[in-house]
């Protein structure tokens, strides 16, 4: 980065995808959190699961799944929409258990593997 980019975070997606380790999902995240560049939407483990899950997506790979996300939500809101993604599976989509009895997408939601209650 001292080398190629005079020891400055690149702001452009071709740059950051030109840095050894660095893929879509952070450069998303450095352009988006980092620098307010809606360049596109972070897909990690939770917004994975939960666009399959909420049927935005039929894709398991990172880079389609993302193709599909920003096709549907607006540009606008693709870097709040990241972190709200993961909030939500942090919080109450999680993997294993989620908590669909809480969850406000509840009736929107159609996954295979929603829950009709809470754990006791
Ligand atoms: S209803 Fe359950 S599976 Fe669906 S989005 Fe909410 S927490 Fe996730």
């Amino acid at each position: 980065m001292v080398n190629e980019f005079g020891g400055q975070v690149p702001k452009t997606m071709e740059e950051m995808l030109s840095i050894p380790g660095a893929a879509r999902k952070t450069a998303n995240v450095v352009l988006g959190t980092g620098y307010g560049i809606a360049s596109g939407i972070v897909v990690d483990t939770h917004v994975s699961r939960i666009s399959q899950r909420l049927d935005l997506t039929k894709n398991t790979d990172p880079v389609k799944i993302e193709q599909d996300l920003v096709k549907i939500i607006p540009q606008d809101r693709w870097i709040l929409f990241s972190h709200q993604m993961i909030l939500h599976g942090r919080a109450l989509c999680m993997a294993r258990a989620p908590e669909c009895i809480r969850c406000d997408l509840n009736s929107l939601c159609y996954a295979p593997d929603k829950r009709a209650q809470t754990a006791p």
